[in-house]
């Protein structure tokens, strides 16, 4: 499903070169549920930003469901996003003036599906994060794990081939993060890719794998632990 070879990424800084991801390899299959992890700064939202299209890389191959994802223009990029990928953010990302089944249904929207279809398919995805009686409710009425199912709902309302999602749960509490693990745990259970940014052991331990990354570099477990 994923497959990153040899993926150097580096930011101009202040006139010269950071690199950031140094050689990385990696594969992920259709239907895993794999989490990342490492000290901040290690490249994890670099990495994500990567596979879910939103940055590009210096050098290395990047193939998501068997396309070349590489030197992309705008147009084609944002296609392949809507096609293969739902993103999931720490802060949520919803637009404060729309409110919940209008956020959900936003991917529609961009689509071109048109408002009553879009809708009604909002309102079922809303029903399956459990939000379903807070279609109508902002955002501003809403708390942190609320506006953070109503996120995962927009992410999967495109039925994408895999989630992404940076440490979403990083500004929840230990309940609603449970919450929102659950939600990801049954999508995935339905067969959808699932990878998760976080620095929480309570959240890696519910995956099947887990990714280290320091430094730019994907270390082993072992060295992880022993660092
Ligand atoms: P993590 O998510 O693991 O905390 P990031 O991928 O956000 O790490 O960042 C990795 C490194 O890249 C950090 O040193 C960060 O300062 C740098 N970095 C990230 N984004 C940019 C950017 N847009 N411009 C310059 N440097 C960046
Ligand atoms: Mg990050």
């Amino acid at each position: 499903m994923i497959y990153l070879n040899k993926i150097i990424k580096s930011y101009e800084v202040g006139g010269h070169f950071l690199q950031v991801l140094k050689n990385v390899n990696l594969e992920i299959d259709k239907g895993e549920l794999v989490s990342i992890m490492g000290s901040s700064g290690s490249g994890k939202s670099t990495m994500l930003n990567i596979l879910g299209i939103l940055d590009s890389y210096d050098s290395g191959t990047y193939r998501l469901n068997n396309t070349l994802i590489k030197n992309l223009t705008e147009k084609k990029a944002a296609y392949y996003r809507n096609q293969f990928i739902g993103f999931v953010f720490q802060s949520f990302n919803l637009l404060s003036f729309k409110n919940a089944m209008e956020n959900v249904a936003l991917p529609l929207y961009y689509q071109k599906v048109n408002r009553k279809k879009r809708n009604i398919k909002a309102l079922e995805y809303l029903e399956m994060v459990g939000l379903r009686d807070w279609a109508y409710h902002m955002p501003s009425e809403m708390s942190g794990g609320q506006k953070q199912r109503v996120a995962i709902a927009r992410a999967l309302i495109s039925n994408p081939k895999v989630i992404l999602a940076d440490e979403p749960t990083g500004a929840l509490d230990s309940k609603t993060t449970m919450e929102v693990m659950n939600i990801f745990k049954e999508v995935n259970d339905n067969g959808m890719t699932v990878i998760i940014v976080t620095h929480e052991n309570e959240i890696s331990k519910l995956t099947d794998r887990v990714i280290f990354l320091k430094d730019g570099r994907i270390i082993d477990r072992e060295v992880a632990i022993a660092s």
